[in-house]
């Protein structure tokens, strides 16, 4: 494999992937729209065929169907080895309609906009133009590549984890198509997290007439309030946060209900556990009142230990591409935190570079779109687990 060979394959091929991350765009894909997830799902999945992968739609009874395609076993050079694992998924955070006030546009320097088109639309057109070189350009794959392409990664992965779970035990390794950090950076440590549900009961009373026969949960909430934030440790990045509280009836009331739903993020494992402990064991502060704590780990940290070793594969990689790739940290969680709690060698951010997530902003740098799909080749081609 000549590097400088997929450089040129892939800049000549830069507006035609370019013309497919607009398809992929304009189709509006929402988590929580079944509909038309299943109808992007087939589109894509007859793509990937007509790319020359083995693709199955893996039907879902709640959320949309899921794909699982695997590079043709005559690229491959040895058909036993561990596959490659590449994630992707295909819903985004944008509501139908958002084309019409983000539609897709080239700015004049050269940025793409669009809902998701940077988390993670464009990432769809990296992979299968990635898998496609690799046939045109007739190169041998050490090891097999499948893809899986889930439709549920913005809402926490429910009804996808089990299946990256599995596919990810089976493989060498994975590589995650998240969008990278600004500047193209690849994420080698992202934050675990956690959500808990907090109820409250204590007893009712009229504040006016006999409010010494009322127990307050708002009271014993707010003691429960303090309790968690004090969990936190900014400088070691360990947050707890109270982000929705529901209780009460009326001012007149003496609250007898009180729920709170919090958020926790880490960067360890031992972080995680230290604070979930400390959650799962709160205890009534007022007599009379009862706590009940429910939830727990969404996603485990994703630590260095799991990514160093592939990120620096990938930089030496990179330097033949001419890209100089830097490692960074993120706050927010992937399907990549689940494949590396397994302890498989993960690298996360191999999506195009761009800015703005789920913000008004959100866009890709069209230059940079050849230089990716090099690189996720090079890297299917050279990575040893
Ligand atoms: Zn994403």
């Amino acid at each position: 494999m000549n590097p400088q060979r997929l450089i040129t394959h892939y800049a000549s091929q830069q507006p035609e992937i370019l013309e497919t991350i607009r398809k992929l765009v304009v189709e509006e894909t929402p988590t929580d729209d079944k509909q038309r997830l299943d109808a992007f799902a087939a589109k894509l999945a007859n793509r990937y065929r007509a790319a020359g992968l083995d693709t199955e739609i893996i039907v879902n009874p709640v959320r949309g169907n899921h794909i699982r395609a695997r590079a043709a076993p005559t690229r491959v050079a040895d058909a036993n080895a561990a596959p490659a694992l590449i994630l992707c998924h295909y819903d985004t955070v944008w509501p139908v309609g958002s084309l019409d006030t983000h539609p897709f546009r080239v700015d004049e320097q050269g940025w793409a906009y669009g809902p998701g088109i940077f988390d993670m639309q464009s990432s769809l057109a990296l992979v299968e133009y990635a898998l496609r070189g690799a046939q045109t350009l007739n190169l041998q794959l050490p090891r097999p590549v499948t893809v899986l392409v889930t439709s549920d990664e913005e809402i926490g992965s429910p009804t996808s984890r089990q299946l990256i779970e599995e596919e990810a035990r089976r493989a060498a390794y994975v590589l995650v198509m998240e969008p990278p950090l600004p500047g193209g950076v690849l994420k080698t440590t992202r934050k675990g997290g956690e959500h808990f549900t907090l109820m409250i009961s204590g007893k009712a009373a009229h504040a006016g007439i006999e409010p010494e026969k009322g127990i307050s949960a708002i009271q014993e909430l707010a003691h429960q309030i303090l309790a968690l934030h004090s969990l936190t440790n900014l400088e070691i990045g360990t947050t707890v946060n109270v982000g929705v509280v529901n209780a009460g009836t009326r001012p007149n009331v003496i609250a007898a209900q009180a729920e709170a739903r919090i958020d926790v993020r880490a960067w360890t494992k031992a972080e995680m556990e230290r604070v979930s402990a400390a959650i799962l064991a709160l205890t009534p502060v007022m007599t009379g009142t009862d706590v009940q704590v429910t939830g727990g780990e969404r996603r485990p940290p994703l630590e260095r230990s799991v990514t160093g070793a592939l990120f620096e594969q990938a930089q030496t990689i990179g330097h033949t591409l001419g890209l100089d790739l830097q490692e960074g940290a993120a706050g927010g969680g992937s399907d990549g935190n689940l494949t590396g709690a397994l302890g498989v060698p993960t690298l996360d951010g191999l999506g195009t570079p761009g800015h703005g997530a789920h913000a008004d902003h959100e866009h890709i740098e069209v230059d940079q779109i050849g230089g990716r799909v090099a690189l996720l080749t090079a890297l299917l081609m050279k990575l040893i687990p």
